[in-house]
């Protein structure tokens, strides 16, 4: 069993604590918020006054945090006090620009680093159901895999520094684009009085097909699991579709990549968003949808 030090404790990163400790780490936790250091003492880890003093003679150290900037931040403050030899990973989703030179500041340090972002949400999170995808040398991984593997149920290898927030923002833009698609398709459907149930039956079982779909349906019925039946509560917040979308943006441009439909599904996320509604599922985006009809 490994010492860990995990800093940043919300939504995503408590869960994912209280599941390193379920299977029998030792964790030092800590958060700048109270709230988010009590949980994680509820949940059984030991809680440190900074986040500095939480990675001091730690294995291995982890961050959950909102954006690249937190992240640089964070990680200019510990990877000087972090034992030599330890193995930092962050999970937070964010730009592949700041995730390389996270990348590049624990080279400097002798640590062996791993940008580690995750999909499957909150009920992933506490489920320890959480896809991580990772980028970093093939050692750095290896040491990565099993501490992950106690909060996650698939681990995959995507490449270099970096490589994990890449595939997490191309993965998401598909997501973003699939989930406007499937919304476009009900809402044409409700105008040409074909059924929400015919239209799943059949685009469930031929080639539209898609998790946006057969998952994650926008409309109550078919998938009864769907947040479509719980009056889209998150999920997935539409805030954090516009924010991967805005990452997605700002690497195509970056790199030279053309993504139409990736643009146009960030400005759609972005008019939902503005209109007060970033707190409901972004499978909620077909009300948005609806309404473009008027318009
Ligand atoms: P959150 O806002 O609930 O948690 C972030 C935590 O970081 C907060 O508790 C905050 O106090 C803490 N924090 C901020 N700056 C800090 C600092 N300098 N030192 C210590 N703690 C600090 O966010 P979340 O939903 O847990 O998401 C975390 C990351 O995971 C984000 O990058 C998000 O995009 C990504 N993500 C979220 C979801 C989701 O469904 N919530 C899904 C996949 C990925």
């Amino acid at each position: 069993m490994a010492n860990i030090a995990f800093i940043g404790l919300g939504n995503m990163g408590g869960p994912m604590a209280a599941n390193l400790v379920r299977a029998g780490h030792k964790v030092v936790a800590f958060d700048l918020a109270g709230a988010a250091r009590n949980q994680a003492q509820a949940d059984g880890a030991g809680i440190a006054d900074s986040s500095v003093a939480a990675v001091k003679g730690n294995d291995v150290v982890i961050t959950m945090l909102p954006a690249g900037k937190h992240v640089l931040s964070v990680w200019n403050e510990i990877l000087p006090a972090m034992t030599k030899g330890a193995l930092i990973i962050d999970c937070s989703t964010i730009d592949v620009e700041s995730a390389v030179q996270a990348h590049g500041l624990a080279a400097k340090h002798n640590i062996a680093s791993v940008d580690a972002p995750v999909s499957g949400g909150t009920g992933g999170a506490k489920g320890a159901t959480l896809t991580f995808m990772a980028g970093g040398e093939a050692k750095a991984f290896a040491a990565a895999k099993p501490v992950l593997e106690n909060m996650g149920k698939k681990i995959v290898h995507c490449g270099g520094a970096g490589a994990g927030q890449a595939a997490k923002i191309c993965n998401n833009m598909i997501l973003g684009i699939s989930m406007i698609a499937v919304s476009e398709a009900f809402t044409l459907a409700e105008k040409l009085g074909l059924s929400h149930q015919a239209l799943f039956d059949v685009a469930s079982t031929s080639s539209g097909q898609c998790w946006s779909l057969t998952t994650y349906c926008p409309v109550p019925g078919p998938v009864p699991t769907s947040p479509a039946n719980n009056e889209y509560k998150p999920g997935f917040a539409s805030a954090l579709m516009v924010k991967d979308l805005t990452l997605a943006q700002d690497a195509a441009k970056a790199a030279g990549a053309a993504t139409p439909l990736g643009k146009h599904a960030q400005e759609i996320y972005k008019a939902f968003d503005a209109a007060g509604h970033g707190g409901v599922d972004f499978s909620g985006i077909i009300q948005h949808v609806r309404d473009l009809a008027g318009k």
